[in-house]
């Protein structure tokens, strides 16, 4: 081992992946220096949470509730038959819809508190990860630490380096969303009220609602299916949200807050999401279409699982091992497939027609499929998770 190294471990990204990891590990005492390219606060789509974040907030001294909106449960609307089903979170975690520029600011002010060096509006260029150290070489220094963390979100750093990164297809293929003050009514205080995350679907895809504290909505077009040609962007937008009932009645009287944005190219898997002193977390070790909120709790999870791991590898003296990571990889694989193929059936098999909508008959069904959108994804018992994973010969190529 190099004498000249500067810190334990190195993160990329101060996102929720990179400010878990680093405040763990931080936690745990170790010297963690957290680079960002950018500078907090900073806008970030991902407003919906799910309960099973919850934990991984309390280890990190977060109180998550405090500012936040919260958040009742997943509401599925069929405007065109007027068939809905309700999920709602009435577990022992709450949940929220948070505002991400306030809410990742939050969580990086609070690595920092924990001791953690950060560092921001200094981008990483280079990563050399070796039997004996690291070098990460950013636009502005070059450093030693004996353990990388990748948490540059759909960036992707080292899936880019590694040529790693593969599409999952046939899921959203982009979304183009605006948020809203609201005007007071019945119809939007009582959305504001149960703080539920609305998904209505379209013929090309589903709208997401998410309300946030003071009277604001997020409201996004996910588009999967082919679309009018001869409707661009904003067009293409109002033209879904003017079709929809729903919408006309929340947005009659609102103000726009923030215009038109975009995200593209969804939902990958990085083949090599570890390796010799290096790890990936959050988008970087992957991302799925945002339809059932699972980007922020994956996240968090995979910071804290990869934070752990990296502890243990410390402590037993293993941490040039490159299958340090193999086991809790495992453990996130069965949770990352199940969500994906609960996605992929909402796009190829209209889960939500044939299942969502009928669940009110069978409550093990429907208390199963809440257990999966809560994040609850490790549990022994769910019947319908196992046939999920059961039939997964279809796409483990994708995923595996
Ligand atoms: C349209 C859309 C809707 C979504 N809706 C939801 C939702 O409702 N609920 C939900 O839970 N999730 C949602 N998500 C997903 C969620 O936003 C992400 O999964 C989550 O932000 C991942 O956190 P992260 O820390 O991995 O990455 P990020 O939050 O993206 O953080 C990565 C950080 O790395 C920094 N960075 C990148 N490259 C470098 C570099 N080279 N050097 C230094 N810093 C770098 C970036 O500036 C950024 O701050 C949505 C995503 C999209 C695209």
């Amino acid at each position: 081992m190099s004498e000249q190294i500067d810190y334990d471990v190195i993160i990329a990204g101060a996102g929720p992946a990179g400010t878990t990891a680093a405040t763990l590990l931080a936690q745990y005492g170790y010297q963690v220096l957290l680079i960002e390219r950018d500078q907090h606060p900073r806008f970030h789509i991902g407003e919906s949470m799910l309960p099973r974040a919850a934990p991984v907030m309390q280890r990190l001294g977060i109180e998550w509730g405090e500012g936040n909106l919260a958040k009742g449960g997943a509401d599925f609307i069929d405007e065109k038959s007027g068939k809905r089903t309700f999920f709602p979170f009435q577990g022992k975690y709450r949940t929220y819809q948070v505002e991400r520029s306030v809410f990742d600011e939050k969580l990086f002010n609070n690595a920092i508190e924990k001791g953690v060096t950060a560092h921001q509006q200094e981008k990483v260029t280079t990563v050399n990860c070796s039997a004996e150290d690291v070098t990460v070489t950013t636009d502005q220094a070059t450093y030693r630490s004996r353990y990388f963390i990748d948490a540059t979100g759909r960036s992707a750093l080292m899936g880019k380096k590694h040529k790693s990164i593969n599409k999952l297809e046939n899921l959203g293929k982009f979304a183009l969303y605006k948020h809203y003050h609201l005007a007071s009514s019945p119809a939007t205080e009582q959305l504001f009220a149960t703080g539920n995350i609305e998904i209505l679907l379209t013929d090309i895809g589903w709208i997401w609602c998410i309300p946030l504290i003071n009277h604001r909505l997020s409201v996004g077009l996910v588009v999967q299916k082919k679309f009018p040609d001869d409707l661009k962007r904003n067009a293409l937008f109002d033209h879904y949200i003017n079709a929809s009932p729903r919408m006309t009645e929340l947005l009659k009287g609102a103000d726009l807050w923030a215009d038109l944005r975009m995200e593209a190219d969804f939902s990958y898997f990085n083949d090599r999401r570890y390796g010799q002193r290096f790890a990936c977390c959050g988008d970087a070790a992957g991302f799925l279409d945002p339809v059932f909120s699972s980007g922020f709790f994956f996240a968090a999870k995979t910071a804290e699982f990869i934070a752990d791991q990296v502890h243990h590898g410390f402590v037993e003296g293993r941490e040039a091992d490159p299958e340090l990571h193999a086991p809790g990889d495992q453990v996130y694989q069965t949770g990352f497939q199940t969500m994906y193929l609960m996605i992929e059936r909402f796009y190829c098999s209209n889960i939500v027609h044939n299942l969502f909508f009928e669940s009110d008959r069978q409550e093990r069904i429907k208390n199963e499929i809440t257990a999966i959108l809560a994040g609850d994804l490790w549990l022994e018992n769910n019947e319908f998770q196992k046939g999920l994973l059961l039939g997964r010969n279809r796409v483990a190529n994708k995923t595996n």
